[in-house]
């Protein structure tokens, strides 16, 4: 019986499915959860003291690879110093200085906790600017578990065939409209009816919970225009895509500009950190300089902002995405390749460092292409992947990634393992 095994059926005792979130419970692909023991690099080791090149990489945040020890030197020297004061330390300014430096759209920023909280944060003061409730999202994305953004959701919430949360009181859900990503036709129309009485769009710029989904051209431009027209406000969501698209996000790697972001993952790197900025008319009207309320005791945490800070300073190098992106682009043409060869239809989709795998023959571009692909190959791909050595993202509707210590030995064993799952796929 393997360690995780027996760590698993322990973790059940006193933990809800012995996980503390829910896609990690593997009930996606069946089977027990890895529990892992440490990571180092582009490899996590298991409980049992299993090597995998890991391309889940905390769902997004270690992008620079496991336990850098930069990183892991900045957080020690900040720890000696105190783990948290709930009160104004330079560090955070520093982060916040770096984040606008990035990001330029964003002129003023909030640290919180997690990507969750940005969202949940963006949403109440969108609609506390605007004096509007109704919100439009699309079907597919996730926001984090925020009550208004529980409708229609990805990730565990699409794994999981539940996309309406029970406890997201109906009045409240009703408040948000749900339209299909990628179709700007029916955003449009939505706006033309009752573009009066909606506070904001918040988007995944690409969508990365319903497995990888880019914006088809044309579609963050028109969003861009309806809000403008129609004085809502432009949410890009970049918790997954931002600082992994490309160093200034989506929104730089497309050229649209949004009037807030939300950020998370990668700017913790691997510390509970969200973050949420925009334009400064806006965030003025956060407390307390404004009226709409938000605060964490724990918000701008130290440990987390030191850990942050570094990171982004290690991916501001030059060459660290033209690099990341073309590992990306090596490993999924490998796997098509390989597919191909064993005769299983396959496609992938690319945003910067972010991928899709699909078992599917057609490309895909929305929700219904997502959820209509071959479910059963990828879980027997997923498990004969985890077999050999491989960890990917333990459900079909989520992105995967790379880090920059991902390098030809780690593509290579990769793409061997991946061409004897798909003879056995192919049977
Ligand atoms: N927004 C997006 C796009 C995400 O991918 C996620 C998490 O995966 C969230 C928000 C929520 O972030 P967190 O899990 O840190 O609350």
């Amino acid at each position: 019986m393997s360690r995780s095994h027996e760590l698993f059926e322990a973790a059940q005792r006193h933990i809800p499915g012995g996980v503390n979130s829910p896609v990690r419970a593997f009930r996606g692909v069946g089977g027990d959860p890895v529990f892992f023991e440490r990571a180092e690099g582009a490899y996590a080791y298991d409980a049992d003291g299993k090597r995998y090149v890991d391309y889940v990489g905390s769902w997004g945040p270690m992008i620079l690879g496991h336990a850098h020890p930069e990183v892991l030197g900045a957080v020690e020297e900040r720890m000696r110093k105190g783990l948290s004061f709930g009160a104004p330390t330079e560090v955070e300014t520093q982060m916040a200085d770096t984040v606008c430096e990035l990001v330029p759209s964003m002129e003023m920023v909030r640290m919180v906790s997690s990507g969750t909280e940005a969202t949940m944060s963006a949403l109440r003061l969108a609609r506390g600017y605007t004096g509007r409730d109704k919100v439009v999202k699309f079907e597919g994305c996730y926001h984090g578990h925020v009550d208004s953004l529980l409708v229609k959701a990805g990730s565990g919430a699409l794994t999981f065939g539940e996309p309406n949360s029970p406890g997201v009181p109906a009045a409240l859900a009703e408040l948000t409209i749900t339209l299909p990503y990628n179709d700007i036709a029916a955003v449009r129309e939505t706006f033309a009816e009752i573009g009066s009485e909606i506070a904001c769009i918040i988007v995944e710029p690409v969508a990365g919970n319903m497995n990888c989904i880019p914006p088809l051209p044309g579609f963050l431009e028109g969003l861009r225009e309806v809000c403008t027209e129609h004085g809502a406000v432009l949410i890009f969501d970049e918790v997954m895509s931002g600082f992994r698209v490309s160093l200034g996000g989506a929104q730089g790697h497309f050229g649209v500009t949004p009037d807030l972001t939300t950020l998370g993952k990668v700017i913790g790197g691997g510390m509970p950190v969200g973050a949420f900025g925009g334009k400064r008319e806006i965030m003025e009207h956060v407390s307390p300089v404004g009226p709409v309320y938000q605060a964490g005791t724990l918000s701008g945490n130290p440990i987390a902002m030191a850990a942050g800070l570094k990171t982004l300073e290690l991916i501001s190098e030059p060459g660290f995405y033209d690099r990341l992106t073309a590992t990306t682009s090596e490993l999924l043409a490998g796997l098509r390749e390989r597919a191909a060869a064993a005769g299983v239809p396959f496609t992938t989709n690319q945003a910067g460092a972010m991928f899709g795998l699909f078992f599917s023959a057609e490309p895909v571009t929305g929700f219904d292409q997502a959820t209509a692909c071959n479910q059963e190959h990828f879980k027997a791909f997923f498990h004969g992947m985890l077999e050999r050595g491989v960890y990917l993202a333990p459900s079909a509707f989520e992105a995967g990634f790379v880090s920059i210590k991902h390098g030809e030995a780690e593509i290579q064993a990769t793409l061997d393992a991946a061409a004897e799952v798909f003879a056995e796929i192919a049977g």
